[in-house]
């Protein structure tokens, strides 16, 4: 027999995260055929001598449904090994969407998860309306790895009743409308339906997201349609703007979980800010004893801090002041040379006394970028690798004697790329490997596609195999290749994918264990329209492969985009 694709001589990892050995794998259709020792001619073989071949890696928590119809490349994802993702968390989708709401819904998500409005409306040719329609648009896009989505619980709202879904509680005759809708999205291939609770999540001028405006019974309905098919997850963004608001959001999600027998997802989060914070070993108790009482319960995680990053490209904390606003509209090298002016640069840094001071609010990745408060320097990193060992603008400040402004200001005129990050949840690398230990996690939390200029999540599974496996020893490389293969499928019902066995899907990542690494991002210009947004690579990975076709070839793409529909039916 023929095949089309032999990857030969590597050591494979499968997925299972049973321990590793020597084989060939042979691909045909799409599918693995053959693993072993492969005899057969084979149109195309990779070499995977002295590298580690792995099934892709899925990634269950993104935003890719707006770039999915301008980027067929799947970037930053693919270039970190990831070859499925799931759309449409946390109620953002764009589906489904009247003709009249297609700016506003854009507009919400620049307003919440910083995907320009402008690269939406030039980079998205709107042929759909509901949900089915949305998923056969994504169908028909080239695209070089595969996507599901949720239904997206805002835009439903905001679809069947119009404004009202800003201000009012669901009518009976809007349940039944939006319960018919849910049966529609998971007869077309939906994964389940997602929702938001998130303080954070707001609309253009700062009132609740539609999904924040419903009630819990509107949740209990809408998640019982699926419990009446038998099928679905349910995706829900975590209120945390408190610990007492924490807890009684996860009382109340306990609830639906027991009483629907759905899958329940939700972000695990450690953090310091707002007041009172649920410590995150809460969190985890909660996700054994919701799963004590019936529930099947499954906790997010990101393998690394969640972050607001800040660049002279892009934000920085000062941007709203006097004494910055306009020389922030100027080319770089004339800010750089403005930096440099003592004069100005007095100004620059007598300006940040007056910025808001810090308070209890809990801001996540948008309002720290947009409405940033004085910043705490002792939590600001100057970012030089992506080992987690920078050095805080506080302690270089203590060492050159200089004001933290003036720290920055330098660092920008000696590097127009230098970054700085601002943690603002999963803080501590003690915090996340306490949550990625855990059984009830899933490492799955890139938000890929969204906060373009403000995040850089995507580099989540490359990140895992470089700092937690390599550096710390703290997952062997088979335990971390379940997390982000088996685990994920296992949890997101893709039943023939996370998995190298014969009969599985042919997605496949090649890698050097010695050096998988992401790379530091950079912020490009690259979106439609000329948006901006940070791009982040990776090394160390020589090929990934998407339904039998290799897609990319040391971190080049081959041109082929062989990318699926992952419907939670087929
Ligand atoms: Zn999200």
């Amino acid at each position: 027999m023929g095949l089309d694709l032999a990857i030969k001589n590597g050591t494979i990892v499968d997925g299972s995260g049973g321990p590793r050995y020597r084989a060939d794998i042979g691909i045909q259709d799409g599918k693995i055929v053959e693993v072993g020792r492969i005899h057969s001619n084979a149109n195309e073989v990779i070499d995977a001598e002295g590298k580690v071949v792995a099934p892709g890696f899925i990634d269950g928590h993104t935003h890719m449904d707006a770039q999915v119809a301008w980027d067929p490349s799947g970037s930053c994802s693919c270039w970190h090994g990831v070859t499925s993702v799931v759309m449409g968390n946390c109620g953002f989708a764009l589906a489904p969407c009247r003709p009249e709401q297609q700016e506003w819904l854009a507009r919400c998500l620049e307003a919440v998860e910083d995907i320009p409005t402008d690269a939406m409306m030039a980079g998205i040719n709107w042929t759909w309306e509901t949900f089915p329609q949305y998923l056969d648009n994504v169908e028909k896009l080239p695209k070089a790895i595969n996507y599901g989505a949720f239904l997206g619980h805002s835009a439903l709202r905001m679809y069947t009743m119009g404004d009202r879904a800003l201000t009012e509680i669901a009518t009976e005759d809007d349940l039944k409308q939006m319960g018919d809708s849910v049966s529609e999205a998971l007869g077309a291939g939906a994964l389940g339906l997602s929702t938001s609770r998130a303080s954070t999540h707001v609309t253009p001028d700062g009132s609740p997201i539609a999904s924040r405006i419903a009630d819990w019974s509107e949740i209990d309905y809408l998640v019982d349609v699926m419990a009446r098919h038998n099928r679905g997850i349910f995706q829900i963004g975590p209120d945390v703007a408190s610990g007492a608001a924490h807890k009684t959001f996860l009382d109340r999600l306990q609830k639906v979980a027991v009483d629907s027998g759905r899958p329940v997802m939700f972000g695990t989060l450690s953090t310091r800010q707002g007041v009172d914070p649920l410590p995150w070993q809460s969190q985890m108790q909660y996700l054994d004893d919701t799963a004590d009482a019936g529930g099947r319960i499954f906790g997010q995680t990101t393998t690394r801090p969640i972050i607001a990053l800040f660049s002279v490209k892009s934000y920085l904390p000062f941007d709203n002041l006097p004494a910055w606003r306009e020389l922030r509209e100027l080319p770089i090298q004339e800010q750089q040379q403005r930096f440099a002016d003592p004069g100005i640069r007095r100004a620059l840094v007598a300006d940040e006394s007056g910025m808001k001071p810090r308070d209890n609010t809990f801001q996540g990745g948008g309002a720290a970028t947009t409405d940033p408060k004085k910043p705490d320097y002792t939590n600001l990193y100057a970012l030089k690798g992506v080992d987690w060992d920078d050095p805080t603008v506080d302690e270089l400040s203590r060492m050159r004697g200089q004001h933290p402004v003036e720290v920055m200001l330098d660092l920008m005129i000696e590097n127009e790329d230098q970054l700085f990050v601002q943690p603002l949840v999963n803080e501590t690398p003690e915090d996340v490997l306490g949550m990625l230990l855990h059984p009830r996690t899933l490492a799955t939390f890139s938000d890929s596609g969204a906060h373009v200029c403000q995040e850089m999540g995507s580099s989540l599974q490359t990140h895992l195999l470089s700092y937690w496996v390599r550096n710390r020893k703290m997952f062997t490389l088979e335990e971390a290749v379940r997390m982000v293969t088996f685990d994920n499928a296992s949890a997101f019902e893709l039943p023939d994918r996370g998995l190298l066995r014969p009969g599985y899907r042919a997605d496949v990542v090649v890698f050097d264990e010695a050096t998988i690494k992401p790379r530091l991002p950079t912020v490009e210009s690259d979106l439609p329209g000329g948006s901006r947004r940070l791009v982040q690579k990776a090394d160390g990975i020589a090929a990934t492969v998407v339904n039998g076709t290799t897609t990319l070839l040391d971190g080049e793409s081959t041109g082929c985009y062989p990318g699926e529909v992952l419907r939670g039916n087929g």
